[in-house]
């Protein structure tokens, strides 16, 4: 049976399109639960707990013990060891500001982004890449490392050459100053781990899987299968804001919808009912 997972953020009510997300993870596989918890910050365990409530009333169940990214520290330090020892990463101290100003000087034309905002002009690129792996700093990949990249996405092959991952991605963060790992390193290395065979997770995120298949590649780890579903909208079209809490699926539940219907609703359009 293929494995899928639902991998939310306990940072706020999951609304109706975490609801769609859990649905089509549950619908193609053995869905497995991770809690993405890496943001000690705006993480509550309040949330989690609610998460939990949520997905249960939706009819979800899902094996235990449910992977927690911030008992998995470990596990993205070797990874990030792996990196470093061979020389991929290198220390980052760029602010927002100074990456902005260096993107933008006036040879450079109209700075690029890529999937993390601002495709990276390079400007530690020389740092010191020997040593023990520099702590408490953004260590950045060096984007010369990545081969073409190839993956399927609904069953169809997708590829990146190595040039476009380098101008229109670039040198991404796999080690934030903040969380010591960053978002793109922590799915792939958990996305092993769980032995997940196929991702399926919000469009929004699709443009991120150039990053994780190339890390995949470097670390060794199998590439599974990708599907990017779509996005729930609001009458109007636009995107469920995280915050909206309007759409939060307790408030579904406080205004008398029952799972099914609500289900059965998604399930015909990705529109959130009033
Ligand atoms: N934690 C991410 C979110 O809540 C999902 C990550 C993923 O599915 O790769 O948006
Ligand atoms: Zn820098």
């Amino acid at each position: 049976m293929t494995r899928t997972r639902f991998a939310p953020s306990p940072t706020g009510p999951l609304h109706l399109g975490h609801a769609w997300a859990a649905m089509v993870a549950d619908d193609t596989g053995d869905m497995l639960l991770r809690i993405e918890d890496i943001d000690r910050q705006r993480s509550r365990p309040e949330w989690e707990a609610a998460i939990y409530d949520d997905l249960r009333w939706l009819g979800l169940d899902w094996p235990e013990p449910v992977m927690r990214q911030s008992d998995r520290m470990a596990a993205y330090g070797a990874a990030l060891d792996v990196l470093w020892s061979r020389g991929l990463l290198y220390p980052c101290t760029c602010n927002r500001r100074d990456i902005q100003a260096a993107a933008s000087a006036p040879q450079e034309g109209a700075p690029l982004t890529g999937p993390d905002g601002i495709v990276y002009p390079g400007t530690c690129r020389g740092a010191s890449r020997t040593g023990p792996r520099p702590q408490g700093v953004a260590l950045r990949l060096d984007a010369a490392v990545v081969g073409d990249l190839c993956w399927t996405e609904r069953g169809a092959l997708r590829t990146v050459e190595a040039d476009a991952f380098r101008t229109g991605i670039g040198d991404v963060v796999l080690a934030r100053r903040d969380f010591g790992t960053s978002y793109h390193l922590a799915v792939v290395v958990d996305d092993a781990a769980q032995g997940i065979d196929l991702v399926t997770r919000g469009a929004d995120l699709e443009e991120a899987t150039p990053i994780h298949v190339a890390l995949q590649g470097l670390l060794g780890l199998p590439t599974p299968a990708y599907l990017h579903h779509d996005l729930v909208r609001d009458a109007e079209g636009r995107r469920l804001a995280k915050r909206d809490d309007a759409r939060a699926l307790a408030s579904y539940r406080a205004a008398g919808w029952s799972a099914d219907r609500l289900k059965a609703r998604l399930r015909e359009s990705r529109i959130a009912p009033d």
